[in-house]
């Protein structure tokens, strides 16, 4: 369902992803960890469109993502192709990004009403279902300011879920939180994998986390993946040394 073809991207000089080759199958969990800078968030960026790649082809659900765009220009058509290819996918970010000033509610209906041309009633419906999902069904009335780090992380994944994407994608989610507000976040995500037939792509540094979530692991090194493999595999018997290394330095 996602597929990276001899994938590049540079920031001038530095190259971030060497000519990555990636795959996720549909419904699968994936779980990306590695050191920072090796391009874990960029991926992520990539898939949302919200980065340009210089070399290879991404394809989402079957459809190149880059294809038509090779070009600097945005063009209407080239615009809307990536709408349609962005409402496939859902991201939740490690800071939280919720609109201050609307009600969890309207940060809720917004998109999906202003994208996907939803009633109000129908907006609200679906909001109404998907924060009782993440236990949060009686704080729709409430501004991000008054909910805590851990609720405010679970309305932006009811966030992402509103446009009924079939790929979500989690860049660090628990990074920013204080640690007793971790577990409450995690939960959610792991009942959403348990219950939903979504296919998962997670950046993390919640190794226990990753080892009960994930179908595989892949470990990021300078923009390639060294090593990946089912969870048991990677942290109970990695085969580079920089993964060893790695996951040393995070146990
Ligand atoms: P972390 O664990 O710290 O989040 P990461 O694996 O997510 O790291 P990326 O955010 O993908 O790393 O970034 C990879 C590299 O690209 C980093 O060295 C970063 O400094 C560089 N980089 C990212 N965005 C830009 C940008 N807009 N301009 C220049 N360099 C960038
Ligand atoms: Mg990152």
């Amino acid at each position: 369902i996602i597929r990276f073809d001899r994938v590049s991207k540079r920031f001038g000089d530095f190259t971030v992803l060497d000519n990555l080759d990636f795959e996720v199958q549909p419904n699968e969990k994936v779980t990306i960890i590695g050191p920072s800078g090796s391009g874990k968030s960029t991926v992520l960026r990539i898939l949302m469109t919200l980065e340009p790649i210089n070399d290879g082809v991404v394809y989402v659900g079957g459809d190149p993502l880059w294809h038509e765009q090779r070009g600097d220009q945005l063009t209407p058509a080239r615009e809307a192709h990536l709408r349609r290819m962005r409402e496939r996918l859902g991201m939740v970010f490690q800071q939280f990004n919720l609109f201050p000033h609307m009600t969890v509610r309207r940060n809720l209906t917004e998109a999906p009403r202003r994208v996907l041309g939803l009633s109000r009633a129908e907006a609200n419906e679906r909001a109404a279902e998907l924060l009782e999902l993440v236990n949060l069904g009686n704080q729709a009335d409430k501004y991000p300011g008054q909910l805590s780090g851990g609720q405010q992380q679970r309305v932006g994944i009811a966030r992402a879920l509103m446009m009924r994407p079939s790929i979500m994608l989690f860049d660090e989610p628990t990074s920013a939180l204080d640690p007793e507000l971790v577990g409450e976040v995690l939960k959610v995500i792991r009942q959403l994998a348990d219950t939903h037939d979504l296919t998962m792509l997670m950046v993390t540094h919640e190794m226990h986390f990753a080892r009960q979530i994930s179908d595989r692991v892949c470990f990021f090194d300078q923009g390639r993946i060294l090593e990946q493999g089912p969870p048991e595999e990677i942290f109970s018997a990695p085969r580079e040394a920089r993964t060893r290394e790695f996951l040393h330095a995070v146990l």
